[in-house]
């Protein structure tokens, strides 16, 4: 990563923790039925992926505190079995506010170690010019891995899977093998630039090698939940891929070139990509992000 790393000026990240915080107070849940018995909640944090059964409710990702009532009408919709199971894709705050109230609610929490080790302590995400307090006992993974951990619930196979740092340091893939509906957290972003944290691992680099990791490991029949953004298809991570290999080597060209960070954004490398991609994190950021990181 860069020798440099301060705040994207003017600030587009500034108060953008509590915005979404915020905002999930009124945001509406979408409840999209996959394969297999697996469904997807839209509209809190992260996209939470459900497996209800017998062994009671398995959720991938937590959401966001101020969504609860919906989020719980939107499971009590899905089925009646009592939440048991969590699993956290990494430590980011729109993955895991959720934890301590499905916590109480009866969910064991799953994660990669450093995932627990990032909630466990102070935390400033620099990108986001946001300090976290360590999060409560109740919220902290219970359960935790280091490369690889199968859970055999409600009759599927689900595989969780650590990536190397890629968009922070605790990242893992969630694969329910019968359905073959991969949850790849926020490795991908679904149609938008990706937000990358350099102050927890993340990495350009290490992004992209997650996306030719996940391009490994699906099919053209693989549903594929990310982070952010629509549920989608190999097709559409190919497109994902190709934006950020295109985008690395053009802002790589120009730091090369001895550009500085601001000459870089002058020159508007992701104009091209603005109007599809620039939806969600702001192209600026985006690009200084790339530029972090080459
Ligand atoms: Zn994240």
């Amino acid at each position: 990563m860069a020798q440099r790393h301060v705040p994207f000026e003017p600030k587009p990240g500034a108060g953008l923790v509590q915005q979404i915080r915020a905002a999930a107070a009124t945001a509406e849940i979408a409840v999209q039925p996959l394969r297999g018995n697996v469904s997807v909640l839209m509209g809190s944090g992260g996209n939470i992926a459900v497996l209800p059964g017998s062994d009671g409710k398995l959720l991938i990702d937590a959401g966001i505190p101020a969504s609860k009532p919906k989020i719980s009408a939107a499971l009590a919709g899905i089925s009646s079995d009592p939440i048991k199971h969590l699993v956290n894709t990494h430590w980011h705050f729109d993955h895991t506010d959720g934890n301590e109230w499905l916590h109480s609610a009866g969910a064991t929490i799953v994660a990669h170690v450093n995932t627990r080790k990032r909630l466990s302590t102070t935390t400033r995400v620099v990108d986001w010019d946001f300090t976290f307090p360590p999060a409560p006992a109740g919220a902290l993974p219970a359960e935790v891995f280091q490369t690889e951990q199968t859970l055999q619930l409600n009759g599927a196979t689900v595989v969780l899977h650590y990536y190397q740092p890629a968009h922070t340091d605790g990242d893992i893939s969630v694969h329910f093998t019968e359905a073959d509906v991969l949850h790849v957290g926020d490795t991908w972003w679904n149609g938008v630039h990706p937000f990358i944290d350099y102050s927890t691992g993340g990495s350009i680099d290490g992004t992209i090698q997650a996306t030719e990791s996940n391009l490994a490991k699906v099919s053209a029949k693989t549903t594929i939940i990310p982070g952010h953004g629509p549920v989608g298809d190999k097709s559409q991570l190919i497109e994902f891929q190709d934006m950020l290999t295109t985008l690395r080597a053009e802002i790589a060209a120009l730091k090369k070139q001895g550009k500085s960070l601001e000459e870089v954004l002058a020159a508007k490398p992701t104009s091209p990509y603005d109007a599809k991609w620039g939806a969600l994190v702001p192209p600026g950021l985006f690009a200084k992000l790339v530029y972090d990181g080459v």
